[in-house]
Order: C-alpha cells, then structure tokens, then sequence
C-alpha cells in the first residue's frame, strides 16, 4: 500500500496574520490560543484586532517551552471546561507539537502558524515528546494532521536568520532521504510506501533550496521578503513536512535525532544537525555522481550551515567516542536501515569522517 498525508490547507503570504481570525472563523467557534509570552507581546495586538474584527472572543495559554504530555492535557481541560472548537498553535515547533497533541486529544480542529521556518513540524501530524528537563520521550503521530496551516512570511522574515537557514538545512535533506527509503520501499510515517507525489514534493523541495537558498537568506539578512524567500519559506515547511513524512528518512534524521549522545553539539539546532546528517549521508551512498555531491556541500557551506566536525564543535570527539555514537545510531529499527544496503557502525564513522573531509576541502576551495 502507498500513502501520503496533508494538511487540510495551506497558506502563506506577507502580512498574512492581519487576516487570521478570518481563517480561523473557518475552521470553528471559541479558538485556544497557545503562544510564548514574547510572541504574545509582540503579535497580540494584531492577532486581537483580526479576532475583534470578526466578532470572536478567543481564549489564550502561555506556552512555557517544553512539549510535555501535562502541557498537552492542561490545554484539553481548558479546551473541554471552555467549549473551545479550535486549537491554533503559534510559534516553533514545540509550541506547534503541543498545541497538535492538545487538538488530536480533545477533538478539536488545529490550525498551526509558524512563526520561524526552522523545522517540518507545522504540516505534520507527528508530536515529538520531551520531559520538563528537555529530555526526548518518544513521538506519537496523530489521525489526522492540522486542518490549517497560516504563515505569515513578513513574521518569519523579521526572526533572526538562522532559523531559515537551519530549515533549509532540515528541508534539503528530504530528497536524498526519501529518495534513499524509496529503494528500498521503506514504509514512511504516513503509513504506506511511497508515492510519486511525496517523491515529486521531495525532489522540488531540494530544487527549491538549491536554486533560491542564498538569495533567500540575503533577503532575509536585510528583512527583506521576496520571490526568493516565499519559495524557500514553502520549501521549508510545506514541501518539506510532507516530503519527510509521506517519502520517509534515512542517514541524515538517523545522525541528527542521535547527536543529543554527544554533548558538544547541544548548542546546534535540529536543521543544522540534519545539514551534518545529510553530508554523512552523502558519504555512505554508493550511487550519487560526484558532482551532485559537491553541489550540496558548496551550498550547504554558502550559507553556513556545518559541513565540517569543527562547525559541529566535534573536533575533539575521538574516534571511539565516534564508534559509540555510531552503534547509537545504527540500532534496530533505525533509519539508517532504510538504504537499499546495509549499513554498520564502522560505515557510518567512516563516513562521518569522510564528510568532515569533504566538508574543509570545498570550503578552501572557497566554492561558490
Ligand atoms: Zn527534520
């Protein structure tokens, strides 16, 4: 059986959330707002007076940094207490996470608005849990995925620029994994094998990046939002989140969702721990001609996302340290399991290595 899951809807544009109690409106009575307090001092006004304007009284819940599952209950009591018909959850993804879980535990419709476009977490109906400690405690994918996903992308314009950048990272890396899991007909999280539609969304998504990446990001530096930016911000997190979720993973989520294992690397986010996931990758796969390779590496290293173990503050990691990681990664059920060959703990130092490597020798080049 094939599969592929989407949003509801989509919709994307400068100045959009001026217009989100419109949408909303849409999708059902009494809406739950959960937002970080920052965003609520910086978006509140707009987002009451687009609420006012269609004549709806909305609820609202200070989102406090962690996607725990007492977070999630805690909006299900409000939600039932408060008759509440729609959840909208704004901002990262772990806002986004727990407001998804609050919406599939209750009932509720969900509409996600991302306010950064660091990640593929809006469209997808995936809820990665953490503890109160920030510790990992597993994922749950939910029924359904939102029914509405808003971005506004003069509000992800205006957010420092390493968040897009990162999401450029975590979206690049959806070809060459799905492209992986597809040879070997691994079943995604959508349910069933591939699709050519989740295939063709992968392979734009890398397109996309590649070709409007580094205008992007210069865009944005200057918090600028043009063609470039549109593209990339759809790149992002539509094509992204439906390309990872219905085309499946492989080595690049395998290193990134492990590297926790290696404290150095906290400081990074997900999309540049995928961009070192996708370099590892490219060094383990057996069929992809040298000079796709090299046009990844010199873009990743155009808009500085970490090709190299001294970008990852892995310089200092030994070589056992390497392996241990490695048998982490490699472990039953993982996704490096999803490459038409097999794949060992020694493969994949090997490869780490090699990535690190190839990561320095485009760079002296100083390619582009
Ligand atoms: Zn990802």
């Amino acid at each position: 059986m094939k599969a592929i899951c989407f949003p509801g809807r989509y919709c994307q544009g400068k100045g959009l959330l001026r217009q989100i109690g419109k949408w909303v409106a849409g999708c059902g009575k009494k809406p739950l707002v959960l937002w970080e307090p920052f965003l609520k001092d910086a978006l509140g006004a707009t987002v009451s007076a687009s609420f006012q304007e269609q004549g709806i009284a909305f609820r609202d819940a200070l989102f406090k940094g962690e996607t725990t599952r007492a977070a999630a209950q805690a909006l299900v009591a409000t939600i039932k207490a408060e008759g509440c018909g729609v959840m909208v959850g704004m901002g990262g993804g772990k806002a986004i996470d727990t407001a998804k879980a609050a919406a599939a535990l209750s009932g509720a419709r969900c509409v996600i608005v991302p306010t950064i476009a660091s990640n593929d977490a809006p469209t997808s109906a995936c809820t990665v849990w953490y503890n109160d400690a920030g510790e990992y405690e597993g994922f749950d994918m939910w029924r359904f995925n939102p029914d509405l996903i808003l971005v506004d992308t003069e509000v992800i314009a205006r957010a420092p620029v390493r968040f897009l950048v990162a999401g450029m990272g975590d979206a690049l890396a959806t070809w060459p994994e799905a492209n992986a899991a597809y040879g070997r007909r691994a079943v995604s999280t959508a349910g069933g094998t591939q699709t050519v539609t989740a295939l063709a969304m992968a392979r734009l998504c890398f397109d996309t990046i590649l070709q409007h990446g580094v205008e992007a990001k210069e865009a944005v530096v200057r918090g600028a939002v043009t063609p470039a930016v549109e593209k990339v911000v759809e790149a992002n997190i539509l094509l992204s989140g439906v390309g990872w979720e219905s085309g499946g993973l492989a080595t690049a989520h395998a290193i990134a969702n492990s590297l926790p294992a290696i404290h150095e690397t906290h400081g990074l986010m997900h999309g540049e721990k995928v961009a070192f996931g996708l370099m590892t990758q490219l060094c383990i796969e057996q069929d992809w001609p040298v000079d796709e390779v090299y046009r990844v590496v010199d873009f990743l290293n155009a808009v500085g996302l970490p090709t190299t173990f001294a970008a990852m503050k892995m310089q200092d990691v030994s070589k056992e340290r390497l392996l241990e990681f490695a048998r982490s990664v490699s472990g039953e059920g993982s996704f490096v399991h999803n490459h038409a060959f097999p794949v060992t703990p020694e493969n994949i130092v090997d490869a780490m290595v090699a990535a690190d490597s190839l990561g320095q020798r485009r760079m002296k080049r100083g390619c582009p």
